[in-house]
């Protein structure tokens, strides 16, 4: 089978290799659509490193079509189905305390186990007997299904920072990630989006995706801004929805007291940065995090997503069969796509 094998950072290229050994239980799946992450290309770039392996397969965004079904009667050869990348270990402090979005014994494909840039995929017999695995109803897409996991971690995202109707809500940055809370917080009511990005292109995305303003914060000054639009209060939610060290200060200075700021986006490893403690202080700020998925967030997703309630079709702007991986990843990189898939139709 074809496989785009990681072997050095910057190194990545396409590959025959044997299909995936599979353990008892393990099931197989054709990988019919595969979306790049923004992690995909930090990996790839060698910018994270931590849990990386060489040579692997990335890829966490996929769903397909089963193969094997490894003997599990809930499975049949051809369902069309999406995957919880995320398979946390279930029995430690945080699995049993309901935050297993960061059990740190868990493993996901596209890092520990080998991804779905390629055109068979192997699903842990553990990932199936916990529910990991959802049938597609037949009007979903592998494109639609293929976003659910960022979606999910969205939803982590927005659940902590409890996004509301009360809200207005700053993003800051709006590549797919942003555009997701964008949409999200469109769905649960805010009373106010306002995205940031200086990029033209996103601005008016976020537009289409339902905010009320886009902002280029190197034409005005952000914050006077934002005062403006929120009747001088500043911003009750603010989320940094990509990793630049000096928003996680602008975004101390957004907020309204009271205010909620989530530091969602991943920042490069050993990166730190200042924000006003003061401001937290005296305005009672929340600063928050937001990691990964758990399955009840992956379940949300694509319930939103196969409901119809939320629409990610128009996210997918650029497609690559899997023989071009290595341009689909520079499409993805250079900003000009909003969501890049790599098909296998
Ligand atoms: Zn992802
Ligand atoms: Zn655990």
């Amino acid at each position: 089978m074809k496989a785009a094998i990681l072997t050095a950072p910057n190194e990545i290229s396409l590959s025959d290799i044997e299909m995936p050994n599979t353990n008892q239980g393990d099931v197989l799946i054709r990988v019919r659509a595969a979306t790049i992450c923004g992690t995909d290309i930090r990996i790839y770039r060698g910018r994270k490193t931590a849990g990386v392996r060489y040579p692997s397969v990335l890829g966490h965004e996929f769903a397909g079509e089963v193969l094997d079904n490894g003997g599990h009667d809930s499975l049949k050869i051809g369902d069309r189905v999406g995957l919880c990348p995320f398979i946390a270990c279930g029995h430690c402090r945080l699995c049993k305390t309901g935050h297993e979005n960061l059990c740190t014994q868990g493993t996901a494909v596209g890092y520990e186990i080998d991804g779905a840039f390629a055109e068979v995929i192997r699903i842990p017999a553990q990932a199936v007997e916990a529910g990991n695995l959802r049938h597609l109803p037949d009007h979903m897409s592998y494109e639609e299904a293929a976003l659910v996991e960022p979606l999910s971690c969205v939803i982590n995202g927005q659940n902590k920072l409890d996004v509301s109707s009360a809200d207005s809500v700053v993003v800051l940055g709006v590549g797919p990630i942003g555009l997701l809370h964008v949409k999200l917080a469109r769905l649960r009511g805010a009373r106010r989006i306002i995205a940031s990005d200086p990029n033209a292109q996103r601005r008016a995305a976020a537009l289409e995706a339902g905010a009320d303003v886009a902002i280029d914060p190197t034409a005005e000054d952000l914050v006077e801004r934002v005062k403006a639009e929120t009747g001088g209060h500043g911003a009750d939610v603010v989320i940094c929805a990509i990793g630049i060290p000096a928003l996680a200060r602008q975004a101390t200075d957004l907020a309204a007291f009271s205010g909620r700021v989530s530091l969602f986006a991943g920042f490069s490893k050993g990166v730190f940065a200042e924000m006003d403690v003061n401001g937290i202080h005296y305005r009672e700020l929340t600063v928050t995090g937001a990691f990964g998925l758990s399955r009840k967030d992956f379940d949300h997703a694509f319930d939103m997503i196969a409901s119809g309630r939320m629409d990610v079709k128009p996210m997918i702007t650029h497609r690559f069969a899997l023989d071009d991986i290595g341009e689909a990843l520079g499409t993805a990189e250079d900003g000009s796509a909003i969501k890049v898939a790599v098909l296998d139709e």
